[in-house]
């Protein structure tokens, strides 16, 4: 969500919908908008344009007032009255805003603080379209203000949220987009649709199969492409789950030969080292984005480990380009380009 639109549009994955039969009654309608600060492109499998598009603009009108509860970059949403409200008081949040967090510390608890639901302080210090990064000194101070564990307090029953301290704050960046698109496959079921997908910038959702009967197909990318035609590395097979990728490429600068990077290791502050690219799959969105934010963090021995534990589904690429692949999607993964 913290993501502005930049030249990359659908940031880490692709969705590649081939040309369906004409023969099926089922036919492809497709729609894209700007929400959450990014591109949201919804695809669905529908006998009608009309029942098509009322369903997907459903989805984007839901997407819309989730907006207004948990984009940490607005001022407005409940995400920043918690922030704001650190050291204060508790705040009343909608059920959305209190179960994206509950989902936010599962996986910081999960991946044992690798993701830290409460790294806003230390992400608000950089800045990469600036090339801007803290100094030591600024890191040591404002990371006595992140840490999921002891401060932060939530009364499930009253729906309220607490941060312990002054200054603390939650991000939700990590989590969000993926936790959007669940909340709009959702919709698109309720209103009747079979089968679709939701892109939440490269946070991806997908339910069903597509009118010829077929999974979908997602595209990852290949996070150091060196040619045009080489910049997708895998495409893969979907059916009832959401795919995320974390990747060090699309928000990063370079100085003295070192990638600043947006994923950020809670220990230190500083941008992660291990992984080029992380990508989840798991049955719903929230988890594989978070996960995948969280593995980045944990590199690529623990990250598998952690992904066989949960029975989730991914592939890795290390710092070296090796790739690792859990053996559940090994059938379902076609190589490109490497
Ligand atoms: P993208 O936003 O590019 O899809 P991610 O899902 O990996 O990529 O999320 C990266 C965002 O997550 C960062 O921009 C930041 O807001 C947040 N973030 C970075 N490091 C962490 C971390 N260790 N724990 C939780 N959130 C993080
Ligand atoms: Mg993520």
């Amino acid at each position: 969500m913290s993501e502005k639109i930049t030249k990359g549009g659908f940031a880490l994955l692709v969705i590649l919908l081939l040309a369906s039969c004409s023969t099926e009654k089922e036919r492809l309608y497709k729609k894209s908008t700007i929400l959450m600060d990014t591109i949201v492109t919804i695809t669905v499998s529908s006998e009608s344009k009309e029942k098509a598009e009322s369903a997907i603009d459903s989805a984007f009108g839901k997407l819309k007032e989730m907006e207004g509860l948990i984009n940490f970059w607005s001022p407005e949403s409940e995400i920043s009255a918690i922030n704001r409200a650190s050291g204060k008081e508790k705040v009343k949040v909608s059920s959305i805003t209190l179960d994206m967090i509950e989902k936010a510390l599962y996986v910081s608890r999960t991946t044992d603080g690798a993701f830290d639901a409460t790294i806003g302080p230390i992400i608000r210090l950089y800045d990469f379209k600036k090339n801007k990064r803290p100094s030591d000194s600024t890191l040591k101070e404002k990371l006595t203000l992140t840490g999921f564990r002891k401060n932060v307090v939530v009364d499930k029953n009253k729906s309220t949220v607490y941060l312990r301290k002054k200054g603390m704050s939650f991000d939700t960046g990590g989590i969000a987009k993926g936790y959007a698109a669940d909340v709009a496959v959702d919709v698109l079921k309720r209103k009747g649709i079979k089968g679709g997908i939701v892109a939440v910038s490269g946070d991806i959702k997908t339910f069903g199969l597509k009118p010829d009967g077929l999974p979908w197909l997602v595209g990852i990318k290949n996070p150091r492409p060196k040619a045009k035609d080489d910049e997708i590395m895998a495409t893969l097979e979907l059916q009832d789950a959401g795919i995320s990728t974390s990747g060090d490429y699309e928000r990063f600068f370079m100085e003295d030969g070192i990638r600043y990077h947006h994923i950020i290791n809670p220990v230190t502050g500083l941008p992660a080292s291990g992984c080029q690219s992380v990508s989840v799959v798991s049955k719903e969105g929230a988890l594989s984005d978070g996960f995948s934010t969280g593995i980045f963090v944990m590199g690529p021995e623990k990250g598998m480990r952690l992904l066989n534990e949960l029975g989730f589904e991914g592939i890795i690429v290390d710092t070296q380009g090796k790739i690792y692949i859990t053996e559940g999607i090994k059938d379902k993964v076609k190589w490109k380009g490497l």
